[in-house]
């Protein structure tokens, strides 16, 4: 159907009191590296808490911690970690495994004090939101309270309608079942959510197999085509267009 078509189909259906809306009703929403910028948080969190600790902190040292990071998250999204025991486990890969609970909480809340202090949002996020007159929610493969709390800090959280977040929904992107779930929550069916988020498999491809319009933001890679019924876009700027097309 083309835009022209559509158009002519919703006055029709408003002058009958029947105008169905827009297609796309809600926006659900990665958090990580698509509304915060959480990467470059991470790098100089890092960085600063291993020249507190007296760790070496050169781009070997980063990319251990990254490698260590990602290996604990993922036994998290699995299910096999709880959120707080895979920052005990990232922990533990530098105090070592004898280290008790109690000294891997206090080395990790020490590296937050740093990663918190450098917590940003993505200079497109703003005003895309001001753009945008669809429903918002979080679909997040995180900690509730955290996500409540960065997305507080970052000036963001009124903008949700509610943060579904796999530590409380027990639902991991890119399940099916964790989409659907928000969906779910929002009353509307898959067809009428788009979903947002950085990564190409977790996200864009996840929201699509789950039967939502799967939306890639891809701010850094090179030029490419994405995968069938995938859309891809480079900045947030990008959006609103975007979703009066679909
Ligand atoms: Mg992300």
């Amino acid at each position: 159907m083309t835009q022209g078509t559509r158009r002519f189909r919703q006055e029709d259906g408003a002058r009958a009191g029947t105008y169905p809306g827009p297609v796309i009703k809600a926006v659900l929403w990665d958090v990580d590296d698509t509304l915060s910028d959480y990467t470059s948080a991470d790098m100089q969190g890092v960085i600063r808490h291993f020249t507190a600790e007296g760790l070496p902190c050169d781009e070997a040292a980063y990319l251990r911690w990254r490698t260590v990071t990602d290996a604990a998250y993922a036994r998290f999204s699995g299910g096999e970690l709880t959120f707080v025991g895979q920052r005990r486990e990232r922990a533990r890969a530098y105090l070592g495994a004898q280290a008790t609970d109690e000294e891997a909480d206090a080395w990790f809340a020490r590296y937050l004090v740093h990663d918190e202090a450098c917590w940003t949002v993505f200079p497109d996020v703003v005003p895309v939101f001001a753009a945008l007159a669809h429903r918002h929610a979080v679909l997040s493969n995180s900690n509730a309270a955290l996500q409540e709390r960065r997305l507080t800090a970052l000036g963001l959280r009124h903008h949700f309608e509610f943060l579904a977040c796999s530590d409380q929904t027990g639902h991991a992107k890119p399940a099916p079942a964790a989409f659907r779930h928000a969906c779910a929550a929002l009353g509307l069916p898959p067809a009428e959510v788009a979903y947002v988020g950085d990564r190409l498999d977790l996200d864009a491809l996840g929201a699509e197999a789950a039967g939502l319009h799967g939306i890639w933001l891809d701010r850094t890679g090179p030029p490419t085509t994405p995968p069938p019924g995938v859309h891809r876009i480079t900045t947030l700027a990008r959006l609103p267009a975007l979703l009066s097309a679909l």
